[in-house]
């Protein structure tokens, strides 16, 4: 089993004092996945810059043209209110989306079957048109797009574990059948966009606040493992959040690292059993330093010898 990792300390560039998506969730990780000897056991990439072109598969024009133009010099600038830029911004976004689209080139070349990116910003709030929720563009689309260009892949699956629902991946695949999306999240909470939209390719799994294991693992079992035997995908992508954590400040859903082992698991089966083992998973949300780093090890250990 070959796995491969993506990341770059550049990501660490992008930074306000005292926003809870910040460098150090990125160090913490890789520490963790330092210290605990796992990336001794895959091939670890720095990741590239992606190009607009491949970004503008995803985003207008317009975004694209506001965000290469938001980067301050000096200081950070709000997009809104959640969601900023500062000197270094600009890197550290094209860096994860750039990360994300190699892993899935990489995969299917055949030297990796499944990839992990150590990235950040976060991705899956950013619409086709709009940068929301700490994210500037959206990485798992842009790998979903990149992987959709090679004549080998037909079809994909998107799950999104993070605490927050991904509007902007549902946003950018709505109206593409092609693209099945999955994401779990806490009921009656941010973003609050695509609550009451669902089709046959887009399934909304709403958890209650408080919800723990067990009803994860049963919403998982009865939603998401039957769509993705129906969509039948050729690749497996993951919007790998980790604040549905139980020590997770944001979020009040109450998973524990197990959780993680066990929906990782059932990822890894649906693409052996699908996409010939293909799998790209990328860092969304989680803002407990602690329990974000246990989270991934957890994830990249149990997609390490899965
Ligand atoms: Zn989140």
């Amino acid at each position: 089993m070959t796995m491969t990792l993506y990341t770059h300390p550049d990501c660490e560039r992008h930074e306000l004092q005292r926003h809870p998506e910040r460098p150090e969730r990125l160090r913490a990780v890789m520490d963790r996945l330092i210290e605990s000897g796992l990336t001794n056991e895959m091939q670890v990439h720095l990741a590239e810059e992606i190009d607009d072109a491949s970004i503008a598969r995803v985003h207008t024009p317009e975004h694209i043209e506001t965000i290469n133009g938001a980067e301050p010099s000096t200081q950070v600038v709000r997009l809104d209110p959640d969601t900023y830029m500062s000197p270094g911004s600009l890197r550290a976004a094209k860096l994860a989306a750039g990360a994300c689209s190699a892993a899935v080139n990489e995969v299917l070349d055949g030297e990796a079957r499944r990839a992990f990116c150590a990235v950040r910003p976060p991705g899956h709030h950013a619409e086709l048109s709009v940068a929301m929720g700490f994210c500037l563009f959206n990485n798992i689309a842009i790998a979903a797009e990149t992987a959709l260009q090679h004549p080998k892949i037909n079809r994909v699956a998107i799950v999104d574990f993070d605490v927050h629902q991904c509007n902007g991946t549902i946003d950018i695949f709505k109206d593409r059948p092609e693209v099945l999306v999955c994401s779990s999240f806490q009921d009656n909470f941010y973003p609050h966009r695509y609550l009451n939209f669902a089709n046959e390719h887009v399934i909304n799994t709403p958890l209650n606040s408080g919800a723990g294991g067990d009803d994860f693992r049963r919403a998982i079992t009865e939603q998401w493992l039957p769509a993705i035997d129906s969509h039948k995908p050729d690749m497996l992508l993951v919007s790998a959040g980790f604040d549905a954590h139980t020590a997770d400040p944001l979020g009040e859903l109450q998973l524990v690292d197990a959780d993680y082992r066990w929906v990782t698991e059932q990822l890894i089966e649906s693409a052996n059993r699908y996409c010939q083992g293909r799998l790209i998973s990328t860092l969304e949300g989680g803002y407990d330093l602690n329990a974000l780093a246990g989270s991934v090890e957890t994830h990249v250990a149990t997609l390490a010898v899965g």
